[in-house]
């Protein structure tokens, strides 16, 4: 028989879960595993809350957030990283095979049996609550460090929103000074995205159908420049002047395995020397 979540595990834990499809809340006892020899146990103390968990909790019943910060209260014996008092954090993942190529390369988040946060289903077979709660307990493996000097609750977005800007922008090479990028939407994730590529020395022209969020993006976030997308003519006058145009895809089978759809046209304008 299955077992409840009070019972499942040693550990007692208490958190705030979805029960049903109203999008609200309520409190939650469950049970976390006993802290294992690779295993980091910390207090939790800040969430972000990502656009998924909020599909999660109107979807699903269980324990939801993926963006969880806390301090370290307990490590295993073979925890190598960290220790007791340190700051840390977790993310989305927190299982993975280790065996496939793409564990091998340390992009644990395209292997095809990575363990999420919340809604997974963990090794031993019981299901992974997420961190809306009072203590975690995670794989060393997947827990990252939060530096000393930054606020925790400022942390909290860069494990999920933050990373899935910060590595596109890296992996695509747009970080580096005299490039322009486009940053599509201001959401959260836009928000990181602006700050980033402003962090790398790049230009930043944030596109959006609100022009209300023009403030938020030149004066707040320090944009260089801001489209409204409807606007059929400050699109056309922008055309070709980023290095990374946006464009519209079904994304999600492309994200897990981060696929590539490339374009190439060769076409110049009169008198135009750039070679590209
Ligand atoms: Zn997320
Ligand atoms: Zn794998």
């Amino acid at each position: 028989m299955e077992k409840s979540p009070e019972q499942e595990h040693p550990v007692k834990a208490f958190g705030w879960a979805a029960r049903d499809q109203s999008g609200v809340l309520s409190p939650f006892k469950f049970s976390r595993r006993a802290n294992g020899e690779k295993d980091v146990t910390f207090k939790v103390l800040y969430c972000g809350i990502c656009h998924s968990d909020l599909h999660t909790i109107k979807n699903e019943w269980g324990g939801a957030l993926h963006e969880i910060v806390g301090v370290v209260t307990e490590v295993g014996s073979k925890v190598q990283k960290f220790k007791v008092g340190d700051k840390v954090g977790v993310g989305c993942m927190v299982g993975a095979c280790h065996s496939c190529d793409s564990c091998a390369s340390d992009h644990e988040n395209y292997c095809p049996k990575v363990i999420f946060t919340y809604n997974g289903t963990y090794y031993d077979g019981s299901p992974t609550q997420g961190g809306y709660s009072n203590i975690m307990v995670a794989k060393e493996h997947f827990v990252v460090r939060i530096p000393d000097n930054m606020p925790l609750d400022a942390g909290a977005p860069l494990l999920c929103a933050g990373i899935t800007v910060y590595s596109p922008l890296k992996y695509f090479g747009l970080d580096k000074p005299g490039m322009h990028v486009g940053v599509v939407g201001l959401g959260g994730l836009g928000h990181v995205a602006v700050k980033f590529a402003k962090a790398f020395g790049v230009k930043v022209t944030v596109i959006s159908t609100s022009p209300n969020k023009k403030d938020e993006a030149l004066k707040h976030l320090g944009a260089d420049s801001f489209l409204v997308s409807r606007d059929p003519n400050q699109i056309q006058a922008a055309l070709g002047t980023m290095d990374d145009r946006p464009l519209e895809l079904p994304v999600m089978p492309l994200l897990m395995g981060r696929k590539i759809v490339a374009g190439s046209l060769h076409w110049r304008h009169e008198g135009d020397s750039r070679d590209d």
